[in-house]
């Protein structure tokens, strides 16, 4: 059936364990943490120092760092100390893939500078091995009073649960096809993988679950499913999810529908940056959809019409995109006298069609002329037309009045 107004809104959150990762709450009903991954070889300490404070600053709140091989694993309190010396306190999380054991045990320092360790199930190992290095990881946790986070991947499933599901389901009378046998071993795995930490002593306060694909509708599934039979702490993300505009698409679609059906204690974008480009897209990203959706606020929201035939001449472009620069600087400042600043929200629009009645809308917005109207621009706060702007300076006065409106609003 449709869903009608009374169902306006997103559903209750999934009711999930809470677990603290250094001093960030996950679960529970916290609210729905942003993450992100560095990209440098973590051996390199300034170079991953310099781009976790950098995610850390665009407001990831947990980061995780790759920890492949002796010399990251050495350098992880390195990188620990560097980033408390400059004022950066964000939980780092260790990404462990093959001998996560070995080098947990090899380096205590490192295991205890991270505050979380990700373990892949589908290539800890395998066999009795894969038993065996999965419960020396969580034992090392258990040591260290970490949390864990079991991270299945499409790309790396755990091919003996594959095999052996695959052969009961061909004993079935109404087999399932490959891609659902696929999808129930993504989930299983993850979860059969808690069961084992559980049972070895780890707190269910110290798990967090994610299995992650690159398909969209394969991820909704799988999470429904996943959030469906447990209520451990769910990391929510697209793997894979590409670059550019695809990645972002991708990711927000598939994330933004689970986030609704109340799925998703915290979440990362896995874009693929381009050469050289800004990793700290993907944390602008994740904060954009939590807050396009209402979850949580970061920084004010600038809503503006696309432009059209009405709007020939550059200036509402250009004013829109000062407004949000300015905006965009003034947080430093705004963040630390104005609390609960993130949430304005501001229109610049275009011209007479939507402007005033958009305006109106915002917490303060202004209409500017359109092609062939009057060189005029009302501006409305709290959905009143306070004030009309004209001539070179409306830039400068509207940004006076943003100011005012700010002090007031959120002075105390
Ligand atoms: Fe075009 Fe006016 Fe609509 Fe903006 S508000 S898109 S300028 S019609």
């Amino acid at each position: 059936p449709c869903l009608g107004a009374e169902h306006s809104g997103p559903l209750a959150r999934h009711l999930t364990v809470p677990v603290k990762v250094g001093n960030v709450l996950v679960g529970g009903g916290a609210p729905i943490v942003v993450q992100s991954m560095t990209n440098t070889d973590t051996a390199d300490i300034a170079g991953t120092v310099a781009q976790v404070a950098a995610l850390a600053r665009q407001g990831s709140e947990l980061v995780r760092i790759t920890v492949d091989r002796d010399e990251a694993a050495a350098a992880v309190p390195k990188i620990r100390e560097r980033l408390d010396r400059i004022g950066v306190d964000v939980p780092l999380i260790g990404d462990f893939h093959y001998i996560g054991h070995k080098l947990l045990a090899d380096h205590p320092a490192c295991a205890e500078a991270l505050a979380k360790y990700r373990i892949n199930p589908g290539n800890v190992g395998f066999k009795d091995k894969k038993d065996r290095q999965f419960g020396q990881i969580v034992e090392l946790a258990i040591k260290h009073g970490k949390a864990v986070r079991i991270g299945a991947n499409w790309g790396s499933l755990d091919q003996e649960l594959l095999t052996a599901l695959m052969d009961e389901n061909a004993l079935q009378p109404r087999p399932l096809d490959a891609r659902a046998i696929m999808r129930e071993a993504m989930v299983q795995s993850a979860l059969l993988s808690a069961g084992r930490a559980e049972e070895i002593g780890l707190g269910r306060d110290k798990i967090i679950l994610s299995a992650k694909v690159s398909g969209v509708q394969d991820l909704i599934t799988i999470y429904r499913m996943m959030a469906g039979r447990a209520d451990y702490a769910i990391h929510l993300g697209l793997t894979e999810a590409g670059m550019g505009s695809k990645g972002i698409v991708a990711s927000s679609a598939a994330l933004g529908i689970l986030l609704q059906e109340g799925i998703g204690d915290t979440i990362r974008f896995s874009l693929t940056p381009e050469p050289g480009g800004d990793r700290t897209l993907e944390v602008k990203a994740a904060q954009e959809l939590l807050q396009t959706m209402g979850f949580r606020a970061f920084v004010p929201q600038v809503a503006a019409c696309p432009g059209c035939g009405r709007t020939t001449s550059t200036v509402f472009q250009e004013l829109a995109r000062d407004i949000q620069d300015w905006i965009a600087a003034s947080m430093q400042d705004w963040k630390t006298r104005y609390p609960g600043v993130e949430a304005l929200n501001v229109a610049v629009m275009g011209c007479i069609v939507n402007g005033p009645g958009e305006s109106k809308h915002a917490d303060i917005g202004i209409s500017l002329p359109g092609t062939g109207e009057e060189p005029t621009a009302p501006v409305f706060v709290d959905g009143k037309k306070v004030k009309t702007l004209r001539g070179p300076g409306i830039a400068a006065e509207f940004k006076a009045m943003v100011d005012d409106y700010v002090a007031q609003r959120y002075g105390g």
